[in-house]
């Protein structure tokens, strides 16, 4: 453990709200340590209405760059100076970087989204996939399928259907895919469509800690032994929708290594060096198992 810090510290952190259950702070400065590097990380809580002078704040305070999460990682769009190209489409930042006053917006989402599926390539490259949600990570999900595994047919399943054929067509024109179909979630109809699915998303909220016992579905033929289950959330690291794809035969897959791999690409970003990830992994999984223990 660092004992002090000086006036060449770098300060990096997490913007969202609420952010008390994050794990990033750990990830940040365990690999910070590891690595020797002089910058620490830390956790704000930042309600929307704070968003603005939050963001002033990075260039008022000198910080290096922030992760910002829900809710803020489409809202902070219009207060900064640049985006990459991969922000840009799918329209959240997660991961800013104060290049000498100048603040720039990466995803870096979708680097874990493909760390976490490329072993599945040859499975969903041309096949018809479900994406579960409509929010900004269904997004990264969606430009990162287009982008790197090319399916057949993507279906987007959302609570708010308006919101699902709003990401079509923002999608459809600015990558150029047409093979798009949009569904509202309603569980018995949507058994079809996910059990004709190779691979499945979960990019929504539910589910996620504290209401564990929340499922997308509870119909178990939507799931069989030929499929990819793929849940976004990291807490519960295996949550109820996967225990029942699970119980069907599904392979399944949770968010902890894309939430180790986007953290990875934010700490290249700001500090120039590779995370040592297979250490942070194992570290990690004690410490859930601690925290959750408590
Ligand atoms: P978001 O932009 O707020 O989108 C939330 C999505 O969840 C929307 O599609 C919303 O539907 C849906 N939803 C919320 N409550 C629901 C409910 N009660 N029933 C059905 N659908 C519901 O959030 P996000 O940033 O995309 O994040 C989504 C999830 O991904 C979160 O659990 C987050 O922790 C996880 N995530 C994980 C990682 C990782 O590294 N593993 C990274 C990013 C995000 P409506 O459109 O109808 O509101």
């Amino acid at each position: 453990m660092r004992e002090s810090f000086f006036e060449n510290t770098e300060l990096i952190g997490l913007i969202g709200h609420p952010i008390k259950h994050s794990y990033s702070p750990f990830i940040q400065n365990y690999a910070l340590e590891l690595k020797q590097l002089d910058f620490v990380y830390l956790p704000f809580d930042v309600p929307a209405e704070n968003l603005k002078i939050a963001v002033t704040a990075i260039l008022a305070l000198g910080l290096k760059g922030l992760n910002v999460t829900l809710p803020h990682k489409e809202k902070i769009i219009k207060f900064l100076d640049e985006l990459s190209e991969e922000a840009s489409i799918i329209g959240a930042v997660n991961t800013i970087v104060n290049d000498h006053g100048k603040l720039m917006g990466y995803n870096t989402d979708a680097h874990g989204i493909i760390e976490t599926l490329l072993p599945f390539k040859d499975i969903v490259t041309n096949s018809n996939v479900t994406v579960i949600g409509a929010g900004g990570s269904a997004r990264a999900v969606i430009y990162t399928l287009l982008r790197h595994f090319k399916p057949e047919m993507i279906n987007i399943i959302n609570r708010t259907q308006q919101k699902a054929d709003t990401l079509v067509n923002d999608f459809s024109l600015k990558m150029r895919y047409d093979s798009f179909h949009t569904f509202e979630l309603f569980p018995p109809d949507n058994k079809e469509t996910l059990s004709n699915s190779k691979l499945i998303v979960n990019a929504t909220t539910m589910g996620m800690f504290p209401d564990v016992e929340d499922t997308i579905t509870d119909i178990e033929d939507s799931f069989n032994e030929e499929q990819i289950v793929f849940d976004l959330i990291y807490n519960p690291t295996k949550t109820k929708f996967l225990q029942m794809a699970e119980s069907q035969g599904a392979k399944v897959v949770g968010g902890l290594q894309m939430l180790i791999s986007q953290a990875a690409k934010s700490f290249e970003l700001w500090t120039g060096v590779e995370m040592p990830t297979s250490e942070i992994a194992g570290k990690l999984e004690n410490y859930i198992q601690k925290n959750s223990a408590q």
